[in-house]
């Protein structure tokens, strides 16, 4: 018989994220399989009565929590032992956390303590013939396996955005606290402050419908024989404005600044889409001056509609890696439709 913790943090604000409530869908759905098993919640933070309320409404059997200012920052020395304080509470035998930045680092080393096993990327979660299996994407996101483990304990890291977040609804929940002994030593890593771009100069946007992709050919001569950067940037960032879409680019777009090249200077590594960047999930794609080749197009993988813009016919895009293909100059057709999106 089963008891499936789910680990968790709460955000600065005591509330929930979205891969907290996603991780938690997935351990409920796990828990009304398993005939007779336990959903049990354990939360990490300053206050978490708060976080516990909000999803009190859900088929959660029983709360722990490990809580004080110790454990409001993310610190592998006293996240590790708050989660496995939390486990030895809860008698787990299967653990599922959102394989936020914070837990990602700390979960597998507390699998090993104790002695566990953990997959990490997991990105479905099944019953089959009484067995949990969990599935995740192998060389770059090109084949998915589907596995079960013997071994317990077992941790689940699953990937934010790959499940639906849990509706519980909220209600009063009683939180057994849990208490964990810190020793200095623990205590030794302080945050001290956190660097993140301003609000509006932030183009990565996971929650986003669409997927904005810009490509090297914002960059090369146009018909004129001449680059127009500046006008690309106006246009891109005023689609982005306009639109709320996440900014993705092309591998060469990006490393044309390390080559001192003109570039768009919001653009980072951090954008890159394909198998040595990113494979973000959004609802649409948009690929503009990009010739959709196929280390590129790996990153479009968990992308549902795709369409791209290309001055090139016979560009990649056109060979069946897009939906649709406009064969277009990509500056006319987001003049036009900034045009639009601004009036309408
Ligand atoms: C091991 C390996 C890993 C790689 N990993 C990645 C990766 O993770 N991500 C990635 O992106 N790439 C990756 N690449 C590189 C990839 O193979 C391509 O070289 C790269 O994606 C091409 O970028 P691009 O389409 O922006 O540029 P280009 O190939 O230069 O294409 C530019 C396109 O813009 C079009 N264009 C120009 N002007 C306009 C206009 N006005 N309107 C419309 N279209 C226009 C042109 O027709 C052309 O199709 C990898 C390569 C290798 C070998």
């Amino acid at each position: 018989m089963e008891t499936i913790l789910v680990l968790a943090h709460t955000e600065n604000d005591g509330s929930l994220a979205k891969p907290v409530r996603e991780a938690l869908h997935a351990a409920a759905m796990l828990h009304k399989s398993l005939a007779g098993s336990k959903l049990i919640v354990g939360l990490i933070g300053d206050n978490v009565q708060a976080a516990a309320n909000a999803i009190a409404a859900g088929p959660v059997t029983k709360y722990f929590g490990v809580t004080g200012a110790d454990f409001s920052q993310s610190r592998y020395a006293t996240d590790a032992a708050a989660a496995e304080a939390v486990f030895k509470a809860a008698q787990a035998t299967v653990v599922v956390a959102p394989a936020t930045s914070r837990w990602a680092r700390v979960l597998p080393g507390v699998a090993q303590r104790l002695g566990g096993r953990a997959d990490t990327h997991v990105t479905g979660v099944a019953v089959a013939d009484g067995k949990i299996s969990v599935s995740r994407w192998y060389y770059r996101q090109r084949m998915e396996g589907a596995l079960t483990r013997a071994q317990r304990p077992w941790f689940i890291g699953v990937d934010p955005g790959s499940q639906i977040a849990c509706d519980c609804g909220a209600g009063i929940a009683v939180v057994e606290m849990v208490e964990v002994n810190l020793t200095d030593a623990n205590k030794r890593t302080t945050v001290v402050g956190i660097r993140e771009p301003k609000a509006d100069a932030q183009t990565i946007r996971p929650d986003a419908q669409l997927l904005f992709v810009t490509g090297a050919g914002w960059t090369k001569k146009q018909a004129d024989g001449q680059t127009h950067v500046p006008e690309a940037e106006k246009l891109i960032l005023g689609f982005l404005k306009n639109s709320r879409a996440s900014l993705g680019s092309s591998k060469s777009l990006v490393d044309l600044g390390g080559e001192g090249q003109a570039v768009l200077p919001f653009l980072s590594h951090l954008n890159q889409i394909g198998q040595t960047g990113a494979t973000p999930r959004h609802a649409k794609g948009l690929s503009t001056c990009c010739h959709g080749e196929e280390p590129h197009t790996v990153g479009w993988r968990f992308i549902g509609e795709r369409r791209a813009i290309s001055l090139d016919p016979n560009c990649g895009w056109a060979r069946g890696k897009a939906d649709v293909l406009y064969v277009a100059d990509a500056f006319a057709v987001v003049a036009k439709v900034n045009e639009l999106l601004a009036a309408g």
